[in-house]
């Protein structure tokens, strides 16, 4: 099983059969709210209506197109739809079919970009401590989780990693973005200072870092790290996987953030998870670069059967219809302070040492437990949250909180309620 601790679901495993709005039940019918809409993807709650019909008359007018040298009307309406919702001149997509892919792919558009603008010593590729960019090579050499990397080699040449943006005596229960760190920005200059921008192509970050636990980006910190890759012309990419589509109140972070990168990675919320969909959204610019360039450039060399997947198009489609129409994004803004206050309120359970939040999203660091969190530990932990009701995730040594966007106040409270109940019965 992926990312799960075998040998602890087999002897108590967690399962559910179905999902309705803001809840799972498991195979029994017992109800399980949602706190993590699902995989931080679920952003309309489940088993929406118009997302499942949408899905079933796609299935019987189009199943499939090949996806190399065809295309179909509904992958370049939902390009558009989606390049609508990105900001400034991020106007181009390019479909593939999960996080890790978009991550992967964004790395790739990078280093042809430079290749194509006969700058192809500009290779290296900067990402950051504590990053999470999926698991492809791409993606794990730019992440920086520990144990994703170590147990798979060399991973590419040439990376490098600015520090992570995460110090608790500085930043302790932070509600929105943390006042300290946007220094850590500079960290760049020292990069270009070793390597010289001649050799540095790219630079990726997460604006909030959610596998992590929840590291919001520091007051100032993008837009300090968007004049430093304009001023050494390394592109900047911003992985939205998790951030986009409402999370943080807006459709992307980049807009709630003032800051605009150069290739933007989507997933997730894109299709509300119910058919797998990723990608990445580019500059006008470096769209023209592969459409104007030499002419041994007739295509970007990279694709995938599934890129643009009719059955995902058409999910996407509804998806973003029913985010407009129900005022998702929005809602996620509004709810943002009872939110803030709520997780807040967790600050008095024993052994909790920071609670972080942005958006509708909130991590609880708890002091280490014989059986609770950290180190794959945290089975009974998680065991305890279904049997109260409610699922969460646990990320090193947090458990992080990030319901659907059509949570509501009750809801909320009922959350925080249940999560409280559990934190002081298995201190
Ligand atoms: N990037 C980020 C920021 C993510 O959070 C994730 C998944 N949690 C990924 C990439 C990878 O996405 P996937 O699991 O769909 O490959």
């Amino acid at each position: 099983m992926p990312f799960t601790s075998n040998r602890a679901f087999k002897a108590r495993p967690r399962m559910v059969a179905r999902a309705k709005d803001m809840y799972y039940y498991t195979p029994e019918g017992r109800p399980v709210m949602d706190g993590t809409a699902g995989l931080w993807c679920s952003n309309a709650g489940h088993g929406r209506d118009p997302i499942v019909q949408a899905i079933q008359k796609q299935a019987a007018e189009l199943d499939f197109a090949p996806s190399f040298q065809y295309g179909h009307p509904k992958a370049f309406e939902l390009a558009s739809r989606i390049a609508a919702l990105a900001p400034a001149d991020l106007d181009h997509v390019f479909f593939c079919n999960s996080g890790s892919e978009a991550a992967d792919t964004a790395l790739k558009i990078a280093l042809a970009y430079w290749n194509v603008r006969g700058k192809g010593s500009k290779t290296r590729l900067i990402g950051r401590e504590r990053g999470y960019h999926g698991v492809g090579f791409g993606g794990i050499t730019v992440g920086g989780i520990v144990p994703n990397r170590k147990f798979f080699g060399s991973l590419l040449a040439g990376a490098d990693h600015l520090p992570h943006t995460y110090n608790r005596e500085e930043q302790r229960f932070s509600v929105g973005e943390p006042e300290w760190g946007a220094h850590l920005a500079d960290e760049l200059e020292r990069i270009v200072a070793l390597h010289d921008a001649s050799t540095i192509a790219a630079v990726m970050v997460e604006p909030m870092a959610g596998s992590t636990g929840v590291l919001p980006a520091p007051k100032g910190y993008l837009k300090r790290l968007r004049e430093l890759c304009t001023k050494h012309d390394i592109l900047l990419i911003f992985d939205e996987v998790i951030t986009g589509f409402g999370r943080l109140g807006h459709a992307f972070a980049s807009e709630r953030y003032g800051v605009t990168p150069d290739l933007l990675t989507f997933a997730k919320g894109v299709t509300n998870a119910t058919a797998p969909m990723g990608g990445v959204i580019a500059r006008k610019e470096i769209h023209d670069t592969f459409m104007t360039g030499p002419a041994h450039v007739v295509e970007l060399f990279h694709g995938y059967t599934y890129s643009a997947h009719p059955l995902a198009c058409a999910a996407g489609l509804a998806t973003l219809d029913l985010y407009r129409d129900e005022g998702l994004f929005e809602r996620a803004k509004t709810l943002e302070p009872l939110w803030a206050e709520a997780v807040m309120s967790l600050k008095t359970k024993p052994g909790v040492l920071d609670i972080r939040q942005v958006g509708l999203t909130a991590a609880v660091d708890f002091e280490g437990r014989k059986d609770a969190v950290g180190k794959r530990g945290y089975d009974a932990l998680e065991h305890a949250f279904h049997e109260e009701g409610l699922m969460i995730r646990t990320a090193g040594d947090a458990i992080v909180l990030t319901p659907p966007l059509i949570v509501t106040e009750s809801q909320i409270a009922e959350m925080v309620e249940k999560a409280g109940r559990v934190i002081e019965a298995t201190a």
